[in-house]
């Protein structure tokens, strides 16, 4: 069975690996690209968008993809979708790893937003020291709140940089460890930090270290995604293409 994985995710990357070591499908990963160095893989892999709905449809028809999943990131809504429609046009069945996001517990202060534009407003105008964890990409609308400081942590450069007078840029990779995140925030005097609802243990350390700090959290809302066939650990998506190349078995295919 060919199996293409939509990745940039750790689990995506553990899925292949887990895979991998079986020897049983041929798996392909997919990245969107936006990283300069990824990590390597422990399968093929291939870097770019699709060219939307009917791109990644003609791939999964012209490679021959017998199981398609989607192991993205839960705020990657595009592609999820685009991978949802384009299974139902290649007729490919679709399988999506969906990450339980983070419960808030006792000592969370979380001000949940629906939107980034939401975020920047939840800061008031009284200047602060923020800590923004959310993808270099993400982080524009900040500018429009030049009176904070931001602490910006990112995988690759920021570039151009955020249009304000204070800002402090890191380049370093997850996962971060509470330890960690709880030094980062102390060192540079965080007193919010605005993050995405991720879910998993890769990113929580600064969800803890916040909790520990007595520190607000801003969080953004998920996006909703459409309704697919979805478990939420690697184990289940083996589990579930287990019986899937059982049925093709029978079915002869
Ligand atoms: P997106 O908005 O859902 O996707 C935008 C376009 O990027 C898609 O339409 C697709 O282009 C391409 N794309 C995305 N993932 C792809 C993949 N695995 N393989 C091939 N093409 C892919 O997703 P995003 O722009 O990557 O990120 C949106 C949110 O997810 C942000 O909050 C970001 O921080 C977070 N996030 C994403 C990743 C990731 O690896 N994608 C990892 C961590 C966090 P075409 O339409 O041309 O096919």
């Amino acid at each position: 069975m060919k199996i293409l994985i939509l990745g940039g995710t750790t689990e995506a990357r553990a899925l292949a690996g887990a895979l991998a070591e079986q020897g049983r499908f041929a798996v392909t990963l997919s990245l969107a690209g936006r990283t300069a160095n990824p990590l390597p893989q422990p399968v093929p892999v291939r870097s770019g968008g699709f060219g939307g709905v009917e791109g990644l449809a003609g791939f999964l028809r012209d490679e021959k993809i017998d199981v398609l999943v989607d192991a993205t990131h839960p705020y990657a809504a595009q592609i999820s979708a685009n991978a949802a429609n384009a299974a139902a046009r290649a007729n490919v069945p679709l399988i999506a790893l969906r990450r339980a996001p983070w419960a808030k517990t006792e000592g969370d202060h979380w001000i949940e937003v629906g939107s980034i534009v939401g975020a920047v407003k939840a800061l008031g105008s009284v200047p602060r020291r923020v800590f923004l964890a959310l993808g270099r990409k993400e982080i524009e609308p900040f500018a429009t709140a030049p009176e904070h400081v931001y602490l910006v942590r990112s995988v690759d450069p920021v570039d151009p940089p955020l249009a304000v007078p204070h800002a402090i840029y890191l380049t370093a990779r997850g996962p971060f460890t509470e330890a960690d995140d709880r030094a980062l925030l102390e060192r540079h005097r965080i007193d919010v930090v605005v993050a995405k609802n991720s879910g998993g243990a890769a990113s929580y350390g600064k969800i803890a270290a916040c909790r520990a700090l007595h520190l607000p959290v801003i969080l953004l809302e998920r996006p909703a995604l459409l309704e697919v066939a979805a478990v939420d650990t690697v184990a289940d998506v083996m589990a579930w293409l287990d019986h899937a190349s059982t049925s093709a078995a029978v079915r002869g295919v």
